[in-house]
Order: structure tokens, then C-alpha cells, then sequence
């Protein structure tokens, strides 16, 4: 018997209503009741998104929402600038080459936060950018930007900003509205608690002038489609029903919380992660900037990082992340975000150390457990 513990930065694990939201039978989407559900999927998913700015649903992965963004944004030829940085700032500029577009490059060290000063000074240099593309939550390596600072500084000019928080929403606070963030692309298998397959994107008035004037080929990701398909309550092509239901579950657990409370519950189990791992004499790949989602360590010297998540997960049925391209057996990432609670953190922790042990890493066994149940008494 092994029973298993998904601790990694998505999929994450499932609530059981969204389960059991997804083990009825299926309904047909061109109905008065699925219209309904999506409705108030919709409404659920603008709170959530905290904007009055249409959301679409898109039936993809993250990544679909991404790719969503650049080719009704830009057009061939056009100039972007890309905050690189990680695994997933680097995602942008593969898709804006895919689509002909020049990606001006702010390149930050792994483990590092993009200074919003330098993309202000990016932006007065080259006045030909019309978009900036960034992260919320860069899952790669545990850090979070700062939103809030850029969005202030892309606002005062003609350039749209549009930011991947596919890891972070429900999990880091992103005030779209508010900030003056003009894109914001999410996924469901992070922070929403739902299983892999729907994308998410958010579009401001600003940037729907540039979904009007993309000269991007767009067939089924064309956000037009979307929108006119949307202001009738309904998708424009197949909705992933299975998946919508369960959003609407999902959005009705998060909505009782609060956002408030959601994100002062990520807060207290980023701390307690972070605390764990210094207990244990393990440095964050992250010291600054380090997200609310996902904590990265490094892998001690002479321990085997691959090995460690290796065993954790199949001895043990706990399920960590390992380092992603340049970071691989380098760090190992726990993530805190969506379903993971305090239990399955401590649970998380007393794994490691137990294998940590195992492969010979010396420390007081116990001392990251205590640590992380100390933050949680606070
Ligand atoms: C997971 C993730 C993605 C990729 O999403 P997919 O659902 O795998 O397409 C992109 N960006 C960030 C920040 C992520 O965490």
C-alpha cells in the first residue's frame, strides 16, 4: 500500500466536490443548463481574475493561452519585449518567434526578479514595442515579480503588458484591474485545483485594439471567435463541459475562502516551506523575490537531486518537483498552491528529511517539521 502525495507546481491535487463534479454524466453544451454553469463560471472566473474584463476559456493547456495572447496581440514583424528569466519567460519567446515576432530580451539571472526600472528603460528606448510579455510566478525557479511596479510603468505608455500567471493566480495576489494589467493568462492545474486542460485569458479594452488589428494567422485560438461566442453564453467550438463544471466547483470553493484568506493561506505555507529549508541548512535558489507558490532549494553538495525526488516519490508516494533545463538535479521544488494544505506540507517535509537522512545529508532530523509547525502556530 502506498498512498500519494502531489506536492508539485501543477498538476496539483483535486478537491473531492471537483472530483465528484466531474463523475456525473455528461450534459450537452448548446443547453439553457450548461449556458447556465458557464455563466456563472464566467462571473466566477472575472473575481477571481479580479477584473471587469472578459475572461475566455480556452480548451488547452497553459501554454494554448499563451500562444492566444501573441498572435492576437502582434502581428508579423511586430517587436515585444520579453522578461526572460526562467523556464517559462523563455516560453514567451519561442512563441513570439513562431509568429514572426522580434522579441527585445530583458535577460535576469535565474532566481532573480526583473527590476521594473529596466523595463521602463527598454521601453523609452525602443518605442517600436507594443507589448511586454511577462510572469507572474516563474515556476522554474520560485520567484515572484512584481506586477504591481511594471504594470505602473507600462501603463503610461502605448505598449500593452501581458503576464503568464498560469502558476500564480489563485495562489498570488494579481490585482488585473487595479494594477492595470492588460493580459493575464492563466491555467488549470495550478492554483485553481482543477486537472489539466483549460487555459484562461483575460483581455482590457487597450489590448482588445490590438486583437482587432493582428494580422496573425488564427483559426481556433481567434479571440474574435471568442468574444462573439462569449457575449451569447456560450464557446465557440466544443466546450470542455467535464472541465467547465468542475471550474464551477472549483470557483465556489475558492469564492466562500475569499481571496484574502487564500492568499494569507499560501503566505503561511510559503513560510513555513521556507523556514523548513533553512532549518535543515538548505539554501532557497530563490533568496529574494521567492514566490507564495513554489519554494526551490538547492540540492546540497554531495547529495543526488534526481535520486532524492526519484525516492521521495517512489518509495515514499510523494510527489516533488525537480529542476527544470539548466536546473535539472540542481534544485528541488515543493509547491504550496491550489488544494496543498498545511498537512500535506509537513507531510512533504518529513519525507525529505526522511530521505535526506537516507542518502547520508547531515542535520537534526526533525528540525525543518519544527520550523514549519512554528510558522503555523504563529
Ligand atoms: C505550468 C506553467 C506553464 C505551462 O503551462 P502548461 O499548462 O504546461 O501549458 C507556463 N507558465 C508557467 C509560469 C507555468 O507555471
Amino acid at each position: 500500500m502506498k498512498k500519494e502525495y502531489l506536492l508539485t507546481p501543477g498538476p496539483t491535487p483535486l478537491p473531492p466536490q471537483v472530483s465528484l463534479a466531474m463523475a456525473q454524466p455528461i450534459i450537452h453544451h448548446r443547453t439553457p443548463q450548461f449556458q447556465e454553469i458557464l455563466k456563472e463560471a464566467s462571473l466566477g472566473l472575472k473575481w477571481v481574475f479580479q477584473t471587469a474584463n472578459d475572461v475566455f476559456i480556452i480548451s488547452s493547456s497553459g501554454t494554448g493561452a499563451m500562444e492566444a495572447a501573441v498572435m492576437n496581440l502582434l502581428s508579423y514583424g511586430d517587436t515585444a519585449l520579453v522578461v526572460q528569466g526562467g523556464k517559462f519567460g523563455e516560453r514567451w519567446t519561442e512563441i513570439a518567434k513562431a509568429y514572426g515576432i522580434t522579441p527585445e530580451i530583458i535577460d535576469v539571472e535565474w532566481g532573480k526578479s526583473v527590476a521594473p526600472e529596466e523595463i521602463r528603460k527598454r521601453l523609452k528606448a525602443n518605442p517600436q514595442i507594443k507589448a511586454v510579455f511577462t510572469t507572474l510566478c516563474e515556476t522554474s525557479t520560485g520567484v515572484d515579480n512584481d506586477i504591481a511596479s511594471i504594470a505602473k510603468i507600462v501603463k503610461e505608455t502605448s505598449a500593452v503588458l501581458a503576464v503568464d500567471a498560469i502558476s500564480g493566480l489563485g495562489a498570488v495576489d494579481i490585482k488585473t484591474d487595479a494594477w492595470g494589467v492588460d493580459v493575464v493568462v492563466a491555467g488549470s492545474q495550478k492554483g485553481l485545483m482543477l486537472p489539466p486542460g483549460l487555459g484562461f485569458i483575460s483581455v482590457s479594452p487597450k489590448a482588445w485594439k490590438l486583437v482587432e488589428a493582428s494580422k496573425s494567422p488564427r483559426y481556433y485560438l481567434d479571440l474574435r471567435k471568442a468574444k462573439k461566442a462569449l457575449d451569447k453564453n456560450d464557446t465557440p467550438f466544443t466546450s470542455s463541459i467535464t472541465l467547465i463544471i468542475a471550474l464551477n466547483e472549483a470557483l465556489k470553493i475558492m469564492q466562500k475562502d475569499g481571496l484574502e484568506y487564500i492568499f494569507k493561506r499560501h503566505k503561511a505555507m510559503a513560510e513555513a516551506t521556507r523556514a523548513a529549508m533553512k532549518a535543515l541548512g538548505l539554501e532557497l535558489f530563490a533568496p529574494t523575490a521567492a514566490s507564495d507558490g513554489v519554494t526551490a532549494a538547492n540540492v546540497p553538495a554531495g547529495i543526488d537531486g534526481e535520486k532524492l525526488v526519484k525516492t521521495m516519490r517512489d518509495t515514499y508516494g510523494v510527489t516533488i518537483a525537480g529542476g527544470q533545463d539548466e536546473l535539472k538535479g540542481k534544485v528541488f521544488r515543493i509547491a504550496h498552491m491550489g488544494f496543498i494544505a498545511e498537512s500535506d506540507i509537513i507531510t512533504g517535509l518529513a519525507c525529505l528529511e526522511k530521505v535526506l537522512t537516507q542518502m547520508g545529508y547531515k542535520f537534526n532530523l526533525g528540525a525543518g517539521v519544527k520550523a514549519a509547525e512554528e510558522v503555523f502556530l504563529k
